[in-house]
């Protein structure tokens, strides 16, 4: 018998209060067909996810027409079958790409194509760039069964379906999605939705969440089906169609485990946040949150530039050896991010990140379901969106209270360019023998980017205080732990430089480190000890009561907030590195008040300074005696840090390729000169 309930749209389920719902079954397959993909710039794992392949990028072709023919070889990775191909062209290198007609061709592996390019009417005169993808056209009709599932009282059923939206909006066809149950007695309809790649709406994630009670004590299995709905008179009809991150929740008894919100401020020096003694009033919220909860008075980055040191948070282990220094870089397969490890203990993971540094497929989305890039306006300005980011943060909270949440977010706002909002324009004068001067285009460059810096973190400062507040409305406040804490901090020409990613002087290296949760942490615990970002992912999972993994080289800090001077961290050593290849690679080391920093290039001396008595590391005390202690420092970097790495390679096989890059985000890594 057939039955056909239609239940789309949005349903709540009936479940008790004292339980949270938790992921039992994710209905992806476990091998295979499963990729992430994004829509909206949201990248969720998928049923299906046809990938994205390079052709060619061809740079500088001389135009002899109005239409430029190019021939290229498919790559013998793709197999044969009908492909979706799809041109674009650019007038200079720092142009955006415009897209040209996509067309449909069968092809075999190795095959050459012809690919024609109609020069746009107001093309300018004079060279220009081109660029090819393509991707496999998928199927007609696909389907995916899952395994008979034993569905409990109170079950859900959430997924997101979507249209790529790679695949030309013009010529791709609608497509029909279909979801059913099958169980003992018969079989339901849940969804049936038809999306048009030509509706704007199409690429966004159309959320469902399934009461599946009707099934309660029946073993179902699920079948996620589409099927291309060909326009009238079209002769080759493809389609792109996507469903996201399906999987059923149950209730189930919560204990008194906690949440996690991480907050990552990009380029936060620490002694811009009032509670670290910046003199002027940038944190309040901050401020109280440290009076709240525990301040780490020297938490010091691995590496001063964004996505080596965010991987080091994420993955508890240093530069050395997850070697993601720039956005090319791929994380090995055998070290778990922080977010594998909590979805594998039932956490539901989000992050929504700005911008193109944070590479999803570099590593930063593995474990993360719902991985969010806050895109920017343009692609050449790298001003944050705090707001924003922090909205889509607490629009995800709002869908997924009463869970067991992971939430990281990470915001530019306070990175260059420093323009705060005019309400958040606070800093207009400053303090120079005793009198106060207003800030003119006359005032040297220091003072002014400080001060417009300063008024970027009272900005953020606000919004976190806004963040808190959503949290608190949601009623997850007092189960939430909040640690707020950079990636680096920014040099305003302590030593020459401005910005960071140059040296490794603690301007670049210090950043806040401060845990909140009122009864989860304890309140007003100051650490004067020195402890590193390595030490966060292990710290986390010790606090939320995860066992640290072994391969980790951080270590808990959790022992620090009973007894802030524990004699055993007393020797704590941070190491930090910089590898700007085309620069003398640096690697530093931080250890009982003293900082090494040692050049590897000839002529090049390396430093030594005492931080207690010139934390502003202006006078290098170098003598032949700390140097070999600093040496000995670093020869254990290297020395486990290379057993780390050959213990990897060994059980996880060679580094995975690198990344292959939306367009998009190779447009940023131009701007901001990390590729050519
Ligand atoms: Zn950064």
């Amino acid at each position: 018998m057939l039955a056909l309930v239609v239940l789309t749209g949005l349903t709540c389920a009936r479940r008790r209060s004292h339980e949270d719902l938790e992921p039992v079954h994710v209905l992806l397959p476990a091998t295979g067909s499963t990729s992430p993909c994004a829509a909206d710039d949201e990248i969720r794992p998928t049923l299906a996810c046809a990938a994205l392949v390079p052709i060619a990028t061809e740079m500088g072709i001389e135009p002899d027409g109005a239409v430029l023919h190019r021939r290229y070889r498919l790559p013998t990775s793709l197999g044969e079958g009908r492909f979706v191909i799809e041109p674009r062209i650019r007038f200079a290198s720092r142009a955006a790409w415009r897209m040209l007609p996509p067309s449909v061709t069968r092809l075999s592996p190795g095959q050459d194509i012809e690919v024609s390019l109609p020069l746009p009417p107001d093309a300018p005169a004079g060279p220009v760039d081109v660029n090819v993808r393509t991707r496999p056209i998928p199927a007609a009709v696909q389907t995916t069964e899952t395994a008979p599932l034993a569905i409990g009282r109170g079950a859900i059923l959430r997924v997101g379906i979507a249209m790529d939206q790679v695949g030309g909006d013009s010529d791709a066809s609608p497509a029909e999605f279909r979801l059913l149950a099958r169980s003992p007695a018969g079989e339901r309809e849940l969804i049936r939705a038809i999306l048009d790649p030509a509706d704007p709406g199409a690429h966004k994630w159309h959320d469902y969440r399934l009461d599946l009670d009707a099934l309660a004590g029946a073993s179902a299995r699920f079948v996620f089906s589409t099927h291309v709905v060909p326009r009238p008179g079209q002769a080759e009809p493809f389609s792109f169609p996507l469903w996201g991150a399906p999987e059923i929740l149950e209730p189930r008894p919560r204990g008194d485990e906690r949440n996690l919100v991480l907050v990552s401020v990009d380029t936060l020096r620490a002694d811009h946040v009032g509670a670290y003694g910046c003199e002027l009033p940038t944190t309040p919220v901050l401020d109280r949150l440290a009076r709240e909860g525990v301040l780490f008075e020297q938490a010091v980055s691995a590496y001063p530039s964004t996505p080596a040191s965010h991987m080091t948070m994420m993955t508890g282990v240093y530069p050395a050896v997850h070697g993601v220094v720039g956005p090319l870089d791929a994380l090995p397969n055998g070290i778990p991010t922080l977010a594998e490890l909590l979805a594998a203990h039932g956490y539901q993971t989000a992050a929504v990140t700005e911008d193109a540094m944070l590479v999803a497929a570099a590593g930063f989305q593995r474990g993360i379901r719902y991985y969010r890039e806050n895109k920017g306006t343009s692609i050449w300005d790298a001003s944050g969106q705090v707001d924003v980011t922090f909205a889509a943060g607490l629009r995800w909270l709002e869908q997924h209270r009463r869970e067991k949440f992971f939430l990281f977010l990470h915001t530019y706002q306070v990175h260059e360019p420093y323009s705060p909002p005019p309400a958040f324009n606070l800093f207009t004068t400053y303090q120079e023998n005793g009198t106060e001067h207003p800030i003119t285009q006359q005032t040297p460059l220091a003072i002014r980017a400080r001060h417009a810096y300063a008024g970027e973190v009272r900005y953020v400062d606000s919004e976190i205080g806004r963040l808190l507040e959503g949290i608190a409305a949601l009623g997850e406040a007092d189960r939430t732990l909040v640690v707020i804490t950079s990636d680096h901090g920014e040099e305003f020409y302590e030593h020459g430089w401005k910005a960071h990613d140059e040296s490794l002087y603690d301007e670049v290296l210090r950043v806040p480190l401060i845990m909140w949760g009122p009864g989860l942490v304890p309140a007003g615990v100051r650490v004067p000890l020195q402890v590193s970002l390595v030490d966060l992912a292990p710290t986390l999972l010790d606090l939320l009561d995860l066992p640290v993994p072994s391969t980790m080289q951080g270590i808990s800090l959790v022992p620090l907030l009973e007894n802030p001077t524990a004699p055993t961290f007393a020797n704590h050593v941070a190491f930090s590195e910089l590898d700007k290849k085309k620069q003398p690679y640096l690697l530093g080391a931080r250890a009982g008040g003293l900082k090494w920093i040692f050049p590897e290039v000839p002529g090049r001396q390396p430093e030594v300074y005492d931080l207690r008595t010139d934390p502003g590391e202006h006078r290098n005390i170098a003598t032949a005696e700390l140097l070999a202690r600093g040496e000995a420092l670093i020869a254990q970097y290297r020395s486990t840090s290379t057993a780390a790495r050959d213990r990897l390679a060994g059980k996880a096989g060679p580094v995975p390729s690198p990344p292959v890059l939306d367009e998009r985000t190779m447009e940023k890594l131009r701007a901001l000169g990390y590729i050519q």
